[in-house]
């Protein structure tokens, strides 16, 4: 019996030859003529390739001879099953886009079945792109975690709470009830994680807020919340509250190393040192905040001041992509203009945002976010032989320069395959195209 159980850990055990691997950590690395082993959802080592194959003499080689092997990207913010309303209403400002189009669509269409069929598209297409954790915003996060178990995709699920009621709550009290249910649900299981996640600033009283600190206190989990998206969000708490967003939410204890700041568009110099001090995670967005005319975060300072940020495609409603290449892509060039300094944000730490700065605001970097052994086997491998990324001097300029999601060819989590040569392996893909189509024709009726 002991013979058998020891042959079966074996048989699972993998080693990947990529041509090139970047661990992020340690930091600014390229390894060449190294291999990655995995042992069932784990990291085991990473080591010499020579070394590999003679400690590990009977394990399954996977063969990666163009590839760079990275961490799996995390999406720090996305509103998964809002993907159901990619290009159905674009050009226009944040307050029209939400109270003319979003919200009466949502009214009227979004329910479990709606949330379940959205966040399982929207998941194939993040797991293509090479994203293997996401951090969602949504309502019904039971439907959102069970598409994600399909998928087998890691998720940060939120305690969905606004002070409005909608078809999923009628009143704050069942919000909190149903996301603490949906958390029961999924207790224990190692891809589903839980945030707290007052919608925003606007959509949330001082009350509502206070219960959220304490709750997360209790469940020792992020608070996920949209945060100094517009001048006119500003504004408005100016003129109700009498001080900006921040300092509201500061007065209320929001303000801590659990906060998930998304956005963070329009930050002063004495507010981006508060919130350095105060150990805020920052979620840049920067697609939806260029679409919706918001307004450019400045992130060079953010980062200079000692605060972590990652990267999020928020929804694709207002993106239209969830696409973490592009997403970072676009973040560099961003950060070197606005700060006027073409060193900002080199590659490999544009590749740290995209990963372990994702993981560290989640409070994972523990389990991933970098290719440490001991951490899950969350990789992504992206695939360098292409004519647009040749000649190739340096793997990490042509994944945030060059290259494109389209040349992602595998994805693990936790040690499964989930996308081999391009294709999803966890998604029908023909069931997730009726289903999209189902939607559209009724969303569009
Ligand atoms: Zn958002």
């Amino acid at each position: 019996v002991r013979g058998f159980v020891h042959l079966e850990v074996l048989i699972e055990t993998q080693i990947l030859l990529p041509r090139w691997i970047i661990p992020v950590e340690p930091a600014r690395v390229t390894l060449v003529e190294h291999a990655l082993v995995i042992e069932e959802s784990r990291i085991a080592a990473l080591l010499p390739m020579t070394e590999a194959r003679i400690r590990y003499p009977t394990a399954a080689e996977v063969s990666l001879p163009e590839h760079v092997l990275i961490p799996g990207l995390v999406n720090l913010h996305c509103h998964a099953a809002m993907v159901l309303m990619r290009g159905l209403s674009d050009d226009t400002p944040l307050m029209t886009w939400l109270n003319d189009h979003i919200w009466p669509a949502e009214a009227k269409h979004v329910d479990a079945e709606f949330v379940h069929d959205g966040t399982l598209l929207a998941m194939a297409e993040m797991l293509s792109a090479g994203i293997t954790t996401v951090n969602d915003m949504y309502w019904y996060p039971s439907s959102g975690g069970r598409a994600a178990l399909r998928a087998g995709m890691r998720a940060a699920l939120s305690i969905n709470i606004i002070e409005f009621p909608s078809r999923y709550a009628a009143n704050v009290d069942e919000y909190f009830a149903k996301g603490l249910a949906a958390r029961s649900e999924f207790a224990g299981e190692p891809l589903l994680g839980f945030t707290l996640g007052p919608h925003a600033p606007y959509t949330i009283s001082d009350a509502t807020f206070r219960r959220v600190v304490t709750l997360a206190e209790e469940l020792d989990v992020p608070i996920h919340t949209h945060l100094h998206e517009t001048q006119a969000e500003i504004e408005g708490s100016l003129k109700e509250h009498r001080v900006r967003p921040l300092e509201r939410l500061a007065n209320l204890g929001v303000v801590s190393p659990r906060l998930i700041s998304v956005h963070s568009v329009h930050m002063d110099a004495s507010e981006i040192d508060y919130c350095a001090r105060n150990g805020v995670h920052v979620a840049h967005c920067p697609t939806s905040n260029l679409k919706l005319a918001s307004g450019i975060a400045p992130i060079a300072a953010m980062q200079k001041a000692g605060i972590n940020v990652g990267i999020g495609t928020d929804g694709a409603a207002s993106n239209n992509r969830l696409d973490m290449m592009a997403e970072t892509r676009l973040a560099t060039l961003l950060a070197k203009c606005t700060a006027g300094d073409p060193t900002v944000m080199a590659a490999h730490e544009a590749i740290a945002a995209a990963t372990i700065n994702g993981a560290r605001a989640l409070g994972w970097a523990d389990r991933i976010g970098s290719l440490l052994p001991g951490k899950d086997a969350d990789l992504t491998a992206v695939r360098l032989d292409d004519l647009s990324v040749q000649p190739l001097y340096q793997p990490a300029s042509h994944l945030i320069n060059a290259a494109g999601r389209a040349q992602v060819s595998d994805v693990w989590i936790r040690g499964r395959r989930v996308v081999e040569s391009h294709q999803v392996l966890t998604v029908d893909r023909q069931e997730v195209l009726a289903k999209a189509r189902y939607w559209q024709a009724r969303l569009a009726g």
